[in-house]
Parts: structure tokens; C-alpha cells; sequence
């Protein structure tokens, strides 16, 4: 180890910043997070720095610091201080600065030169009171910031609650346990079981009521306390769009119940040891019907496990989450709900189609077109020419569907972006109106799963599309685009 990594409180003693620019300004910005009284000295401030002075937030000598100039009043400078950051610009006059600063016994960091320096500093992940330094010895600063970047994703949202509830509750442990050894216990069960758990899960009354339980009987409940389910979303396929709680709650399930919809890709984010149960709703395999998903959640966390309800978008977008979260409430069973991105955003997003524009659209309605028979929606209020029209499962419908919004007022050459695969490297998109909607669907194949979006804003898919589509299709359809009226568009 090149250099020891230690955590300074700097609340006690005084910093000496040398130098006003922008990299200065930083430095300082980051001594007063730590509660650092700092003096700054340099001919000049930026106006953040100044800006602090105002607010009696820093003290400040104007002009240059000078190593070989009056001692005395370089000595008098640096009394009482613990550490001198030098970001003057200048790597020799920083050095040279540096070597009267190391040799008077104090910490100093030349920025960007730490062969200068008797300290550098560190990538900081801050959850305070949890921070995390991360640091390579000045060989790989980049590298440092990628490891604060998936220390970040890892990292429990909560764990500053954690780590700061475990600090109050510190002295009732102490009192409550005589040796270090009961103690160490106590903590160890307590970081693994389920009072953490709910203090992650900011559910914070929960997590009292059985530190006090724990305390009294003298043991914290073990992990074999009822399971708990996760509804999460997955997203419309992306990996990237899984949110970072979704991403540690798959990660903390035994068991994951996935939708066909969602990529495997995902999946890998559960443990290796975690079993994996598709219950897509397609025939021969388990959970065929949502009674039997419902099931099956209920049985799996009444047998104490941690299961992820792994759906595809949002759970409460067409997603039946709703049934699900009932029958875990039905059976008093506890559960944690996560958004998604619904496939609505995803697929609009990854098309380049505005949901809302000014003056377009002022308006958007999510429905679905499925179901057996004749679709029953409210027709004449989605033929609306200023709202977006998003029509979630509507692929074998696609006839009556335009037909019925132009019997209901809305042109046939309304623009209809069809996005199929939305987000993935299969995506494809397919702009057409309603008129054509379904012969050009057919003659391009379009299958589910695949979006409707309907409406206006639509056409502006051609112009602000960004995202590498399936080319088949771009190809097959750019032809067919009516480039007049978009260059005509007046949005
Ligand atoms: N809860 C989900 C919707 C489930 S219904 C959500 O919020 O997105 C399933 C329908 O969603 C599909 O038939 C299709 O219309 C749409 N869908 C889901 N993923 C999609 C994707 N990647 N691209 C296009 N449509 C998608």
C-alpha cells in the first residue's frame, strides 16, 4: 500500500487553499462539505469563491503567496493548520510551494501532481454518515471515478438511514449487552435481518418496533422471519432502463417469477443461486393464468423467501400488478412495489416521438386494445386530433382500431407510429397513418410485442429518431413517408 487512506475530521482544525480559480473553487467547495474553516489566498477569486467570502463562509488574505518571502509571515499563515491544498496553476511554483508547506510537518496536496503532494484525494462516494473513498494512488483517476460509479448503482439508497438509525440506537446496545462479544453479535444479526431491511425499506416504524423487541428479548430476529415479495418493473427491454431499486431488489431475491417480456439480460442481474420461474402467460408453462402467478407469489413468500415479481414496463401499467399486490395483501403478506418504464415511455423515447408537444398535443391517454371481441373503449373520446393516442397490445386489432377513430372524427391521415421491440436491438418503427395502418403493418410483418403511439406528435418520429432501428424496415418504409407534408409540419 503506496498511501493509507484515513477519514480527517476537519471541524477542529483550520485549511489553507492557495489559489482562486475554478480548481481551487472546487477544492474549497469540497473542504466546507467537511465542515472545514478554510482560509484562501491568491491575487484573485472566482465569483463562487467570492461569493462564499460574502457569506462568511471562508476567510481570505489577498495576493500571492510567496514560500520564499517573509517566513515569518508564511510561518504565521500556516499555524494551526492541518492541511494546505496548493492549486495555483503552476507545477514548479506549486512544488516549490510544497516543499516549505511538507517540511513544516503539514499535509499538502498539490492538485494534480500528486508526486508533489503528501496526500491526494480520493473518489468519494458520499451517503453520510456512510462515505466511501476510493483512491489508486494517483495512477488511474479515471478508473477511480468509474468504481464511485458502480459503487453508486450497489450501494442501498438508504443505507445513510441505516448507518445513521444504528449510531442512535449504538448506546442502548451498549447498555443493554456487557461484552463485546454479545454486542458484535447483536450488530452482525442486526446488518443481516430484517430490522435493516426495513430501515432500507424506509419503513421506519417497523424497524423500531422490532429493534425494541430484539433489545428486550435480548436477540434480533433471524432472517427466518415471513418472506417479503418485490413487484418490480422491468422496463420495455433495455437493460439500461431498470431502475437502480429494481436492480437491488433482483439482485436480493431467491426466487424471481419473470414475464416472458422480460430479456435475459435482466435476469443475469439475479444471484446465480436464485431460482428462476418464467410464468409467462403462454401455454405448457407454469402460472398460466394470473390465479396461478398469484399463487404462486403467496406460497413462495409464506415460505419465507425474498421473491421478485419480475413484469415487463410498469407492474401497474396493463401489467395486472395490482391483482397481484391484492392477493399478497389478502394474505397479510408483506411487499415492496417498484416502478418501471412502461413500455409507452420506452418505445416513445427510443422512436424520438414527443408524447405531449406545445400547440400539438396537449394530452396523452394510455389504453389497451385487446380482448377477444369487438374492442371496447371509449372511441369518441380517444379521437381526439390534440391528444397522443398510445395503445398498448393492439397488433391484431389493427383494422378496427383505425377504422373506429375515423369514424369518430380523426383524419385517416392522422400519423401512427407503430414501435415494435421497443428499446432493443430489435426494435423496429414503422410510420404510417391510420389509413394505412394495417396493410403497412402487414406488408412489414409487425408482430407483438409492439405500440401504437396515434396522433401528430407522431410524425415528428421521422425527424428526431436517434436510436439504430432494425434497417429492414427503415428501408421498406422511408419511401412510403409523405416528406412533403412533414416538411410542411408546423411543429
Ligand atoms: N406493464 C407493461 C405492459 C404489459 S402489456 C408496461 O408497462 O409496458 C404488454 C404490451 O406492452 C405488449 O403487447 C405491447 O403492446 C407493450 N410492450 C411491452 N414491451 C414492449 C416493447 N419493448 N416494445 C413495444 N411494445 C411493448
Amino acid at each position: 500500500m503506496d498511501q493509507l487512506p484515513v477519514f480527517l475530521d476537519l471541524s477542529k482544525t483550520s485549511c489553507l487553499v492557495i489559489g482562486g480559480g475554478v480548481v481551487a473553487e472546487r477544492k474549497i467547495k469540497l473542504l466546507l462539505r467537511a465542515k472545514a474553516s478554510i482560509t484562501v489566498v491568491s491575487p484573485t477569486l472566482t465569483n463562487a469563491i467570492q461569493h462564499l467570502l460574502d457569506d462568511a463562509k471562508i476567510t481570505y488574505l489577498a495576493g500571492r503567496y510567496e514560500p520564499a518571502g517573509d517566513t515569518h509571515q508564511n510561518l504565521h499563515i500556516l499555524e494551526n493548520r492541518m492541511l494546505v491544498v496548493i492549486a495555483i496553476g503552476d507545477r514548479e511554483g506549486g512544488r516549490a510551494i510544497a516543499r516549505t508547506i511538507i517540511d513544516a510537518g503539514i499535509l499538502c496536496n498539490v492538485v494534480d501532481d500528486p508526486e508533489a503532494s503528501t496526500f491526494i484525494f480520493p473518489a468519494i462516494v458520499d451517503r453520510s454518515p456512510v462515505v466511501i473513498a476510493i483512491g489508486t494512488g494517483g495512477n488511474a483517476p479515471v478508473l477511480a471515478l468509474k468504481l464511485k460509479a458502480q459503487i453508486e448503482q450497489w450501494l442501498p439508497t438508504r443505507i445513510a438511514t441505516l448507518a445513521s438509525k444504528a449510531g442512535r440506537w449504538r448506546g442502548l446496545v451498549k447498555r443493554r449487552f456487557s461484552t463485546l462479544r454479545e454486542r458484535r453479535r447483536f450488530w452482525q444479526n442486526f446488518f443481516e435481518g430484517p430490522i435493516a431491511e426495513h430501515l432500507l425499506a424506509n419503513r421506519l416504524e417497523k424497524a423500531e418496533s422490532l429493534f425494541r423487541r430484539a433489545l428486550i428479548k435480548e436477540v434480533v430476529p433471524q432472517l427466518k422471519e415471513p418472506g417479503e415479495a418485490y413487484i418490480v418493473g422491468a422496463g420495455p427491454g433495455d437493460p439500461g432502463l431498470v431502475t437502480i431499486r429494481a436492480h437491488q431488489l433482483i439482485r436480493q431475491a431467491d426466487v424471481v417469477l419473470y414475464d416472458r417480456l422480460v430479456s435475459d439480460e435482466i435476469l443475469d442481474f439475479a444471484r446465480k443461486d436464485a431460482e428462476r420461474i418464467c410464468v409467462g402467460k403462454q401455454a405448457g408453462q407454469i402460472g398460466t393464468t394470473q390465479n396461478e402467478i398469484d399463487q404462486l407469489l403467496v406460497h413462495y413468500v409464506r415460505q419465507g423467501l425474498k421473491v421478485c415479481r419480475l413484469k415487463g414496463g410498469d407492474p401497474f401499467v396493463f401489467g395486472r400488478g395490482g391483482e397481484e399486490v391484492k392477493a399478497l395483501a389478502d394474505a397479510g403478506l408483506s411487499y415492496q412495489i417498484v416502478p418501471g418504464i412502461s413500455a409507452a415511455l420506452g418505445c416513445a423515447a427510443y422512436s424520438g416521438v414527443p408524447l405531449t408537444y406545445r400547440g400539438v398535443s396537449r394530452s396523452v391517454v394510455f389504453a389497451t386494445a385487446t380482448g377477444d371481441d369487438e374492442i371496447e373503449l371509449d372511441w369518441p373520446g380517444l379521437s381526439r386530433p390534440d391528444q397522443t393516442l398510445v395503445l398498448y397490445m393492439g397488433v391484431s386489432k389493427l383494422l378496427e382500431i383505425s377504422a373506429q377513430l375515423i369514424r369518430h372524427g380523426l383524419s385517416s391521415t392522422t400519423p401512427v407510429a407503430v414501435v415494435e421491440n421497443g428499446t432493443t436491438p430489435q426494435q423496429r418503427v414503422l410510420h404510417t397513418n391510420l389509413g394505412r395502418l394495417e396493410t403497412d403493418a402487414k406488408n412489414n410483418s409487425v408482430r407483438a410485442p409492439a405500440i401504437l403511439i396515434i396522433g401528430e406528435t407522431a410524425r415528428l418520429g421521422t425527424q428526431f429518431a436517434w436510436f439504430e432501428d432494425n434497417q429492414d424496415l427503415q428501408e421498406l418504409t422511408s419511401s412510403d413517408l409523405p416528406w412533403s407534408e412533414l416538411s410542411a409540419a408546423n411543429v
